[in-house]
């Protein structure tokens, strides 16, 4: 089969490589018919090149149709439509029966103490091959992947594999009181969907980015845009925010931006370094260097009220940032993250997907393309070139 694959920093190439198989009784192999492309790929296109070998099959928010099942799966059938959940949870470990699906244990990768395997997501978490492929192997069939119903396009389910739990979790934990205001930072995918979700929820939300056509989408949904680069010498996004909410701040704030904001050259020198030295001393210059800017994280415990919680969607990846811990202490600013524990929101979010899509998400995806455009798309992607913010390949 064809699939992408990472074959160095800023290298990935369309192969050709061995079909995947049943392997334990509990497998199914899906025929994917379409396959996210996310931020955090591009975390592999680069930062995270030292947990990479080449050849590792990329991509973890994909669906399609089951083509075969394991002798001990019950619930699915080939002809079934599946998506497909990035964390790779077992539904019955000790961390899954309280619904910490992106802690299982039954996949965490020791060897690098991380939480649960993902698909297509390096060393670091499991090194499972991934689904921007034309077919893919998914363990625990009974429970992981989500069956969905014919008719609807790919596009109306797709998103329930990362971006709709992801940015659902996030808005969840930012605990956004009735009549409160939300500053989402980022309106990148996670940005821009949390920000459609809390719109919907009767959230007043301000959304922060520097990219026009991406402020202009969450815009049409009823967020407020700020653009970063329209902000004076003098001002800030917290000031911004201040002005208009009595002078207290935002009830909450997502911070979907990560470390892969813009404009810390140093830390993206430090990200060049770790994908080009030897991978013995890059790995460990990598999890203990802090690499990643804080930049937004830092205006969001500004711009945060009082009393106010932040919730962090974005991926952040250094071990030893320094914190302001008298602002957040004297604040008393509430924090949650985490990665998305997608299998607890999914039958929630499908049970309103079913019958209506209350957040545009068929219209959501900017580029539909076939898997063999995948290395421009990233490349173009990472740049924010052509207008891309959400790409579906379609094997
Ligand atoms: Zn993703
Ligand atoms: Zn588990």
């Amino acid at each position: 089969m064809k699939a992408v694959t990472w074959q160095g920093a800023h290298e990935m190439q369309v192969v050709e490589v061995p079909d995947p198989r049943i392997e334990e009784p509990t497998d199914v192999i899906i025929k994917v018919t379409s396959s996210g492309l996310c931020g955090s790929d591009l975390h592999l296109y680069e930062t995270l090149a030292p947990f990479m070998e080449s050849g590792d099959i990329v991509g973890h928010e994909p669906m399609g149709i089951v083509q075969e099942v394991g002798s001990a799966v019950t619930t699915l059938r080939p002809g079934d439509r599946v998506v497909v959940p990035f964390n790779v949870s077992c539904g019955s470990c000790w961390m899954c029966e309280r619904q910490l699906y992106s802690q299982c244990e039954t996949t965490q990768t020791h060897e690098h103490g991380t939480g649960a395997s993902f698909f297509g997501y390096s060393k670091l978490y499991g090194h499972v091959p991934g689904g921007q492929a034309e077919y893919l192997r998914v363990p625990f069939g009974d429970f992981l992947p989500v069956k969905v119903p014919d008719g609807p396009t790919d596009d109306r389910f797709l998103f329930l594999s990362d971006v709709l739990p992801t940015a659902w979790q996030g808005l969840k934990y930012a605990a956004v009181p009735a009549g409160g205001t939300l500053l989402v930072l980022g309106a990148g995918p996670i940005g821009d969907m949390a920000a459609r979700m809390a719109v919907h929820a009767g959230h007043r939300v301000i959304s922060v980015d520097r990219v026009p056509e991406r402020l202009a989408r969450v815009q049409k949904f009823g967020a407020e845009p700020v653009n970063l680069d329209d902000l004076g010498k003098d001002s800030s996004v917290a000031d911004v925010v201040r002005e208009t909410t009595g002078g207290r701040g935002a009830d909450a704030v997502i911070d979907a931006v990560g470390m892969e904001a813009h404009g810390s050259p140093a830390a993206a020198g430090v990200q060049r370094l770790a994908g080009l030295l030897p991978d013995a001393v890059a790995e460990p210059l990598m999890k203990k260097a802090g690499v990643d800017r804080l930049a937004a994280l830092y205006t969001a415990f500004d711009a945060v009220r009082r009393g106010g919680t932040v919730s962090i969607s974005g991926v952040y990846g250094g071990a030893m940032d320094p914190l302001p811990m008298f602002q957040l202490f004297d604040k008393q600013i509430q924090i949650r993250m985490g990665q998305a524990n997608v299998r607890a929101w999914t039958d929630e979010l499908l049970g309103i997907l079913e019958h209506d899509d209350p957040w545009g998400v068929e219209s959501f995806a900017t580029h539909h393309l076939p898997l063999a455009e995948a290395p421009g798309a990233y490349e173009r992607f990472q740049k924010k070139e052509d207008g891309v913010v959400k790409v579906v390949f379609q094997p």
